[in-house]
């Protein structure tokens, strides 16, 4: 997506550990313009499939998942929730959740992503939404909660992979449908190149 694509190159910072720093415009200060034509975007990728419900996990995902559910609205008249997937520490689990370890990219420890079974069931068809895939932890995590609850995964939509990282070849290669808005295939400090 055009728009994306300049707005990391305007604003993106590569940080050591193949981070790249976008809180001017998506995981701190949050520009809602660029939001709503991803939700589009995304919406206009998945809008086939019959999605009963968009699962991201918290926080970046949040913003992005909800202006795709405003999409399906405003595009098809849809009124798909959106389910945030809570990021937890305790082992302490009950069993009113489902429940999936997640390594963490950005922080490298491990912890729990956990969603209400009330809010997932069989007959839901899910759209996966998220800010950034990498290795893959975050989205391998959250379709696991979708295998727990018999809902059927749809695909994942995602803003911004690293593509020279293994999440993306692995999980499409298990199967996953994964609709990526920006695919940086190289960056360093001479710059940032997409697929
Ligand atoms: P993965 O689980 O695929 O390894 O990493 C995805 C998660 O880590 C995303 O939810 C995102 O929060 C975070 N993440 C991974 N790489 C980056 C990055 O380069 N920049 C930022 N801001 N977040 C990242």
């Amino acid at each position: 997506m055009q728009l994306l694509k300049e707005k990391i190159l305007a604003q993106g910072q590569v940080l050591s550990g193949n981070v790249l720093k976008v809180d001017g415009f998506l995981n701190h200060q949050m520009d809602v313009a660029l939001f709503a034509e991803m939700g589009r975007e995304f919406c206009r990728l998945f809008g086939s499939e019959k999605v009963t419900k968009i699962v991201t996990i918290e926080a970046s995902g949040i913003g992005i998942a909800c202006l795709t559910a405003h999409a399906f609205y405003t595009e098809y008249g849809q009124h798909i929730p959106v389910v945030f997937a809570k990021k937890c520490r305790t082992a302490n689990l009950s069993a009113d959740v489902y429940a999936a370890p997640v390594q963490s990219y950005t922080h490298g420890c491990c912890y729990d992503v956990v969603i209400s079974k009330q809010y997932l069931s069989p007959g839901d068809r899910v759209l996966l939404i998220d800010d950034f895939l990498a290795n893959g932890y975050a989205l391998a995590g959250l379709r696991e909660l979708v295998r727990q609850s018999g809902a059927t995964l749809i695909g994942a939509g995602i803003a911004i992979e690293k593509g020279f990282q293994p999440g993306g070849a692995t999980l499409r290669q298990e199967g996953m449908r994964i609709e990526s808005l920006a695919i940086i295939d190289r960056m360093d400090d001479s710059g940032i190149t997409f697929r």
